[in-house]
């Protein structure tokens, strides 16, 4: 019989580019064609009903009764002429993914027939049966009651024949249980506190709204070779396989010419998002072979947040169209990068302003110094939360593992700024009163061409980096619901900036002229964040020594990294901020553990299996050929001439110390993972599946990827990483 992988090998290599549906019309004709946005509303909707609508989202209000119905009407209609059969609150549980159930629209019409019929009550609220969604306790199952509720802010749209409507999902007593509720507190948090800082410098702003720019990561791998990789199938990831000869050394796939296959790809899932109102803008090949990205326009966070959950279901489903499966997985192979999900972030007021611009006048100069300054302070403060907003079993492959960056959050700020914070940090009090009361303060900072080279183009290396008009906090993964990092860091960053208004407040009381409380506290702030500034190499071991040294936090390991939600700092910043009460924190922490037992656990299991029915049958098939030949040379040239056999003696006794290593580990991991199981605490669990399983995990690949390089490529089962790597 035919081994598999050469099989699967065979159909990957001879697959073509599949052609590609392109519309007829220009992208501005089709894009946002299957989303009920305003454009839409004003048809569907009568005026009235569209102006209360409009008014609800613009002033964060509840949506009356009366207008939901009416609402809902509308929506029908547009659903229904667009094709749509089902509808369904779509939301985003704790699992990190997204989760929907679907009602198709028809009711009994009294006379034996049905009419297909939706309401306000459906539309704004439903109770979905969802007790098996992680909950770390809240709810019990036997009171398996949660509720989705529409958030008005962000669009319904139509995905295949379902309309979606966009909910959040909270438990009966009013717990968040996904990551919309929590983003929205932080949101509005930021808002308030960030609104107030602004006023000190244009009273007119009103709001002050979060940008969110998600650059999306990942790796296309053929179906067929996909297929014959139970671990890539399961797991998500390789869990053994060799490095390729050649990987990523020449650095000639990034940026490179995109492959055929996966233009068309390209080009077939940019169509799909324009006419989900997603605005995808920037594709490229990215540094490790069969790696890409997707960005698109940032928007406000909310609702790029959602585009951003709702692109990774379409992308699995494009992919499918063009026999690729996309990996989402943050380190599906070993020795090559990984993949993030940058989220580039701002703040910028409702007159049009973004915060952390720097500007032409003095105002503006000391408002974007506010705002930076601010978020350094807050990232200082939170940034052991921070690193565990960003952290998961999957995450921590790519970061703080050995050919990764370190799992410790530092902000690059580029020379210039760096320049300008040593300045006013050495400066005195009156030096900063003379400063403040200069016409023009002298920041240099007027050539923001030079800044945006200085920032981008350089140290790819930090995980937190400015760049010119915004930060980018490089460090969530590519399969991560940017929501988590989204919510601690507005929240913090809230946080801080209410604290700042404070201290501003009383220096301004005890007589001190506005620019001079301001100045005055950015200087002591410069000071006391200093720390989280770090502008050279984030990979190397220096800075790992040198982080300690300033009091960084550089735990790596995953359950331990999560305590940070529950430290008193934390806890108080949520409280605060309205984000989360400590009795969620206290529950999501209880998901996250369980969720990082969960993902090890499977991953140990098909390691297991694949070590002891795939590898190990081979091996020692592999190993009687040899024994073959050995006894067979024996006979031909006599016992004596081991100067003939020694080779092959030698390979055989390798080859049988790694199986043998590779059956014993095997058996230990079960064991240990047997003690670990029967732990109550999910916290304690964890911890045993990272210090114990995990160990076993490494020396089981190990040898699996020796054995890899000895037996026969014939024989080897499945495909090699030269070959996911390099077909497509
Ligand atoms: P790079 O790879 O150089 O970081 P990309 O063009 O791939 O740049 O991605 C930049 C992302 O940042 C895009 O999604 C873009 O829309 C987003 N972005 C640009 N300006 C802002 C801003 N002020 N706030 C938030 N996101 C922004
Ligand atoms: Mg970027």
């Amino acid at each position: 019989m035919e081994s598999l992988r050469f099989k699967v090998v065979d159909e990957a290599f001879n697959r073509k580019a599949d052609p590609v549906e392109i519309p007829s019309e220009r992208p501005e004709k089709y894009y946002g064609k299957y989303v009920f946005n305003r454009q839409k509303m004003f048809e569907y909707l009568p005026a009235d009903t569209y102006q209360a609508l409009c008014s609800a989202i613009d002033n964060k209000q509840p949506l009356q009764r009366e207008v939901a119905d009416s609402v809902a009407e509308g929506m029908k209609r547009w659903a229904l002429d667009n094709g749509a059969r089902h509808y369904t609150h779509w939301f985003q549980p704790l699992t990190e993914t997204t989760a929907e159930k679907h009602d198709s629209f028809i009711e009994h019409d009294g006379k034996g027939g049905v009419i297909e019929c939706f309401n306000g009550k459906l539309l704004v609220q439903q109770e979905p049966d969802a007790s098996s969604f992680p909950n770390g306790g809240i709810r019990n199952t036997f009171e398996a009651r949660g509720y989705s509720a529409w958030d008005i802010s962000s669009p319904a749209f139509i995905i295949g024949n379902t309309l979606c409507i966009p909910t959040i999902f909270i438990s009966y007593t009013g717990e968040s249980l996904d990551y919309k509720t929590p983003l929205l507190r932080a949101l509005n948090s930021v808002d308030k506190a960030a609104t107030a800082v602004a006023k000190m410098f244009d009273p007119d702003v009103e709001h002050v709204r979060t940008y969110l720019g998600w650059e999306q990561e990942y790796f296309l791998v053929d179906e067929s070779l996909y297929s014959a990789r139970p671990d890539l199938m399961l797991t998500g990831r390789t869990l053994m396989g060799h490095e390729s000869a050649k990987n990523q050394q020449l650095e000639d796939h990034y940026f490179g010419a995109i492959p055929s296959r996966v233009e068309a790809f390209m080009l077939d899932l940019e169509i799909e998002c324009h006419k989900l109102g997603i605005p995808a803008k920037t594709r490229h090949n990215e540094v490790a072979p069969n790696q890409f990205e997707l960005a698109p326009v940032f928007e406000e966070a909310n609702l790029a947040n959602d585009h951003n959950q709702l692109i990774m279901s379409v992308m699995a489903e494009v992919a499918r169209r063009h026999h690729f499966r996309v990996l989402l997985h943050e380190k599906p192979f070993a020795g090559i990068n990984g993949s993030g999900k940058h989220n580039n972030w701002s703040l910028g007021t409702d007159k049009g302003t973004l915060l952390f611009a720097p500007g032409r006048s003095h105002t503006d100069n000391l408002r974007f110094l506010t705002f930076t300054v601010n978020v350094m302070a807050a990232v200082h403060r939170h940034n052991a939360l921070l690193k565990a907003s960003i952290m998961s079993a999957t995450n921590a492959h790519r970061l703080g593992a050995n050919e990764a960056p370190p799992a410790i959050i530092s902000i690059f700020m580029g020379s210039q700024i760096a320049g300008i914070l040593e300045r006013i940090e050495h400066s005195t009090n009156a030096e900063l009163t003379n400063l403040a009361a200069r016409k023009e303060l002298e920041l240099n900072l007027s050539q923001i061409p030079e800044i945006m080279r200085d920032n981008t183009d350089r140290n790819r290396t930090s995980p937190f980096a400015f760049t010119g008009n915004r930060f980018e906090f490089r460090a969530v993964g590519s399969s991560a619901n940017c929501g988590a990092a989204m919510i601690a860091l507005n929240a913090a960053v809230a946080e801080q900036l209410i604290l700042f208004k404070k201290a501003v407040d009383e220096r301004m009381a005890s007589g001190l002229s506005q620019n001079d409380a301001i100045l005055e506290e950015i200087h002591i702030l410069i000071k006391s964040s200093k720390a989280i500034h770090f502008d050279g190499n984030g990979y190397s071991d220096e800075w790992k020594e040198e982080a300690a040294r300033r009091g960084l936090d550089c735990e790596t390991s995953v359950p331990l990294i999560f305590d940070a939600y529950q430290r008193k700092s934390s806890v108080d910043m949520f409280r605060t901020t309205g984000v989360f009460s400590e009795v969620e924190l206290a529950a999501r922490n209880e998901v996250k553990w369980e969720m990082y037992t969960k993902k090890v656990q499977i991953e140990a299991r098909v390691l297991g299996d694949l070590a002891i029915n795939h590898v190990i049958p081979v091996a020692t098939q592999y190993q009687s050929i040899l024994l073959d030949n050995v006894l067979k040379m024996r006979q031909v040239f006599g016992i004596d001439r081991t100067d003939l056999t020694a080779s092959v003696t030698d390979s055989i006794e390798k080859l049988t110390q790694h199986i043998t290593v590779i059956r014993e580990e095997v058996a230990a991991m079960v064991d240990d993972r047997r003690v670990a199981n029967r732990l109550e605490s999910e916290r304690e669990k964890a911890l045993a599946y990272h210090d114990r399983v995990v160990p076993h995990m490494d020396t089981i690949r190990y040898h699996i990827d020796k054995l890899e390089l000895m037996v026969d490529n014939e024989m080897w089962p499945l495909p090699k990483y030269r070959e996911l790597l390099f077909i497509r």
